[in-house]
This record gives C-alpha cells, sequence and structure tokens, in this order.
C-alpha cells in the first residue's frame, strides 16, 4: 500500500467543508490521553468557546463524540420518554430524519409539513400543537435537502405560554454560518455538526441545553436507552468532575478548539455577513445566469444554495467536470430531488469570495458544453458587482 496523498479540493458541497491549515495543523498535535491536565485545559476553551458561538450561558454545552446525526440522536434520546407526544415539523429529508429517530425514542410523533422549497408555517404548527399537546416541538434550522431556512422566532412564538413545550433545534447547517440566537429565541436543546460552517473535519457534534432541558433530563422516568448518548453520564465526563465516560476523539476536539479561536479571530457577525455576502453574490451570478433558484426566495439559506438544474442538462455530467477539470465538489439533490437540483455549499472556510467567482466561471463554461443556452459570461460580472456594491 502506498502513502495515501488525498486530492486537493474546493469543497462547496452541503457539507463537509473546507478545512482551515491552522484546524488541520492542530491535529496534528502529540496524542495526550483523554484525562490527561494538558487536555482538561482544552476541553474548558472547547466548552467556552462553543458557548460564545452558540450565543447561551448555557451551563450543559459540549460536543458529543460522533457527527451531526449523533447530535440529533442525543436530543430525541435524551428529551423524549417512550409516550412522548413529540411535533416534528419537517421540509425535507433532514426533518423526516428526525422524526424517524424521535420514533425510535418511543415519541409518538404527529408531523407537520412544508412543501419542498418552502419553510414550516407557524399556523401549521399551532394546530398541531393544540390537538397534540406535545412535550417536545422539534425543527431543522436550515435544512440541507432544499436549502431553506427556516425562520425561528414565528415557530418559538407559536410556542409562547406552552411553557411545557422542550424544543429542539437541528442547528447542524447553520451553526457559525446564520444567526441562531439560542438564548434571545429560548431555544432547549440545539445540536450542530462539526463539518459544517465550524469547518473541522467530520466526527462532533456539539449540543447546548437550557436549564428547562437539563430539568427535563433530571425528572425522566427510565433511564436513557441509549448508554453512549445518555447525558446524565456524559455531563459527568464533561463536568467539573472530568470521570471517564469514553475516550473522546482527542485530535478532533484539538481541531475544534483551533476553529473556534479562528472563529473568535473573525467575530461572529463578521462571519455572519461573510456567509451573507457570498450567499448573496452566488445567487445574484446564478439568476444572472439564467438559472433558478430552488429554495423560495424569503427562506434561502445563505450557507446551502440549491439551483434547478436547466432542462436537457445533464446534472451529474456538469458535476462530474466541475470535479475532474477543477476540484471543486458541489452535490446534486437526494430523495424527491434527485437530478432536479444542485446545492451548493458556502460554509465556514468554504464561503469565499474567490471560490463563488472560480464557481460561476466553471461552471458558465461547462453549461456553454452541455448544450445550455441562457447567457454566457454574466455570471462572474453579476457577482462581482455584487461584491463591490457591497
Ligand atoms: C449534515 C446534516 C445532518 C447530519 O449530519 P451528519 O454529520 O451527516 O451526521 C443533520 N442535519 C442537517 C440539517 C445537516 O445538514
Amino acid at each position: 500500500m502506498k502513502e495515501f496523498n488525498a486530492p486537493f479540493r474546493i469543497l462547496m458541497g452541503p457539507g463537509p467543508s473546507d478545512c482551515d491549515p491552522r484546524v488541520l495543523r492542530a491535529m496534528s498535535n502529540s496524542m495526550v490521553s483523554h484525562l490527561d491536565p494538558a487536555f482538561v485545559g482544552v476541553m474548558d476553551d472547547v466548552q467556552t468557546g462553543l458557548e460564545r458561538v452558540f450565543e447561551t450561558d448555557s451551563p450543559l454545552t459540549l460536543p458529543i463524540s460522533g457527527t451531526g446525526t449523533a447530535g440529533m440522536e442525543t436530543a430525541m434520546v435524551n428529551m423524549i420518554e417512550p409516550g412522548d407526544n413529540v411535533v416534528v415539523c419537517t421540509a425535507g429529508f433532514f426533518g423526516d430524519r428526525m422524526q424517524t429517530i424521535a420514533e425510535r425514542a418511543g415519541g409518538i410523533v404527529r408531523r407537520v409539513e412544508a412543501p419542498l422549497g418552502r419553510a414550516v408555517e407557524p399556523d401549521a404548527l399551532r394546530t398541531a400543537v393544540e390537538e397534540h399537546r406535545p412535550r417536545v416541538v422539534a425543527f431543522v434550522h436550515v435544512e440541507t435537502s432544499t436549502g431553506v431556512s427556516q425562520p425561528i422566532e414565528p415557530l418559538v412564538d407559536v410556542l409562547r405560554g406552552h411553557d411545557d413545550v422542550i424544543t429542539i433545534v437541528d442547528c447542524v447547517a447553520s451553526l457559525a454560518g446564520q444567526p441562531i440566537d439560542v438564548r434571545r429565541n429560548g431555544l432547549d436543546f440545539v445540536y450542530s455538526g462539526s463539518q459544517k460552517c465550524l469547518s473541522v473535519p467530520p466526527g462532533l457534534a456539539p449540543i447546548t441545553l437550557s436549564d428547562k432541558a437539563i430539568r427535563r433530563l433530571d425528572q425522566r422516568r427510565n433511564p436513557v436507552r441509549s448508554w453512549y448518548l445518555d447525558l446524565s453520564r456524559l455531563r459527568t465526563y464533561w463536568g467539573a468532575e472530568r470521570r471517564y465516560h469514553h475516550t473522546a476523539p482527542v485530535s478532533l476536539v484539538f481541531a475544534l478548539r483551533e476553529a473556534l479561536r479562528l472563529i473568535a479571530d473573525e467575530g461572529l457577525r463578521e462571519r455572519f455577513e461573510r456567509h451573507r455576502t457570498n450567499h448573496e453574490a452566488l445567487v445574484a451570478g446564478l439568476e444572472a445566469m439564467g438559472l433558478e433558484m430552488f429554495a423560495g426566495k424569503d427562506v434561502r439559506a445563505w450557507t446551502v444554495n440549491t439551483v434547478v438544474v436547466p432542462e436537457n442538462v445533464d446534472e451529474a455530467r456538469v458535476r462530474g467536470k466541475l470535479l475532474a477539470r477543477h476540484g471543486i465538489e458541489i452535490v446534486g439533490g437526494i430523495e424527491e430531488l434527485k437530478g432536479r437540483i444542485w446545492r451548493i455549499g458556502l460554509m465556514g472556510s468554504s464561503s469565499l469570495e474567490r471560490n463563488v467567482l472560480l464557481f460561476l466561471g466553471a461552471l458558465d463554461e461547462i453549461l456553454a458544453e452541455e448544450g445550455y443556452q441562457g447567457p454566457r459570461g454574466t455570471g462572474v460580472t453579476a457577482a462581482a458587482d455584487r461584491y463591490r456594491t457591497a
């Protein structure tokens, strides 16, 4: 077997995103144990840094060892007890996954659906809450399968006065890319993933719990069905006791610490603005090329952009050429949207002006080869204009 050298890619799919060299270097630190006094200091730093990124002062904020889905599963198995009524809002693939996991955790799930490309309507949630009387309401912030950003406030407003409801919010594709306002919105259990807008390799799922979510955990009548993801035990490792629970993925925690330093250097507001500007420039470019965005105009995410594949264009061939010729990865649609849309991520370290301009130029060339009849050369100009007037 020869040494493996990964090809150089520009990751513009819905995750993973590119990692800053500082983050990759942090992972090449010497191995220390997960209970080493030096590592305990790193854990403290990571928890403090995550609190800042979540914009919360929650007493329970930590990275789960596992990908974003492990964060989702942690939320469901800890907040739901068998027989609990649960409302899951779904606007696509990841909302559906929330429902599946909520049911496996024993929840009696009522589904509130939005058409693909749209967000869930507050009135639909209101009806479900009044009829189903849930103990838990779950929804996705940025639905990566459709590029829709669910407005959080209107959903939270519906839940005012329902003090017994715990909210579970999937922020895998938005944390450190778009504002979530965990504390101001009073969100109870928020989880994310390391490889999206945090730009850390996959393998960690940051979570944060409100006081109310912690009380729900403390008042459980049944033990959590998952041993590994049981927060009542896990919190003693990430809490003051630092009691062994499992061997933390030490190198990934180093990487997360460095990514949190990068975010602090940049400033969270500035980082959000960067994501917004690059999203707007990309959309300006795509629309100038005559392409149609998939997600509704008022609910477009800044981090995942979805574009309708023009008629008579082979979506997979276009992606193949982008990768082979330019090292650019974008991704197609999944499930019902397979073959119908492209998903273009601008997350974390991948959300760059130079990526937007390079991508638009490359797409322009490849679409022309593939027989697309729209205007040529207009995308880069429109995007560049957006940057100069921003
Ligand atoms: C990526 C993603 C997940 C799943 O994360 P994995 O790291 O693939 O397990 C869940 N929810 C959303 C919204 C995502 O974008």
